[in-house]
């Protein structure tokens, strides 16, 4: 059985009994950073075995936990933080372990966009989630473009090198529309602000941005 099991994304408390059990008694956890997830085992007291499952080696690494699996043991995947798809691993051996009809399941958890969904206050029975927005200002400012035309909440996650540049953007598409930032979501310096993009820019602007922000818009 392949348990797909979301981890919190900065709360350690933020984790299900049903985790803890889980990944104390499967055969093997596949994280994307074993030294990243140790600290959340040992937090738990779960000594369970890690291997690493991340970008580099998915598809190498898929095969062969693809064997275990079918072989009868018991894997949990994991990501750094949140849940492991969302942006993060996780998709490739979701997608091996249905092609091979493994038994597979969800421990559910944490996931940034909807705590920052939630917080914003903006209408959520209709939203879209768009990922991290391109690097580059014009792909940039032509994927807000067009994502300005669909009639529905936006959400995005953004690092702190980028945030600024982007709220740039998103000021120059979406005028002096209230938007909501949310940073260092669960953290001890968690932060919503509620403001115009501009607004919002020059206060992150005080000091140089740090930490890990979702912006709703
Ligand atoms: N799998 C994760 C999830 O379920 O939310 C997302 C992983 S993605 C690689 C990392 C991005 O998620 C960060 O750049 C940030 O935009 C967002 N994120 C993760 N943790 C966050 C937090 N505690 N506060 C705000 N944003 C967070």
């Amino acid at each position: 059985m392949l348990y797909i099991v979301a981890t919190p994304i900065g709360n350690l408390k933020d984790f299900t009994h049903r985790a803890v059990e889980v990944l104390s008694s499967v055969d093997l956890i596949a994280c994307e950073d074993t030294r990243h997830t140790k600290i959340l085992l040992e937090h738990y007291g779960i000594r369970t075995l890690t291997t690493s499952f991340f970008q580099h080696n998915r598809f190498t690494k898929g095969e062969y936990l693809l064997g275990l699996l079918q072989s009868g043991k018991n894997i949990a995947l994991v990501s750094d933080a949140g849940t492991p798809g969302i942006l993060d691993p996780g998709y490739n051996l979701i997608n091996l372990a249905i092609q091979n009809n493994i038994e597979m399941t969800f421990i559910p958890g944490a996931a940034a966009f909807v705590n920052a969904l939630v917080l914003s206050g903006k209408p959520a029975h209709e939203f879209y989630f768009a990922g991290f927005l391109p690097n580059r200002a014009g792909a940039r400012k032509n994927q807000l473009q067009k994502l300005k035309q669909l009639e529905c909440t936006l959400v995005f996650y953004e690092s702190c090198h980028r945030i600024l540049a982007s709220l740039e953007d998103i000021g120059l598409v979406f005028g002096d529309k209230e938007i909501t930032v949310a940073r260092e979501l669960t953290k001890k310096f968690e932060e919503v602000l509620r403001a115009s993009p501009k607004t919002i820019q020059d206060k992150l602007s005080n000091h140089k941005p740090r930490g890990e922000f979702v912006i709703v818009i």
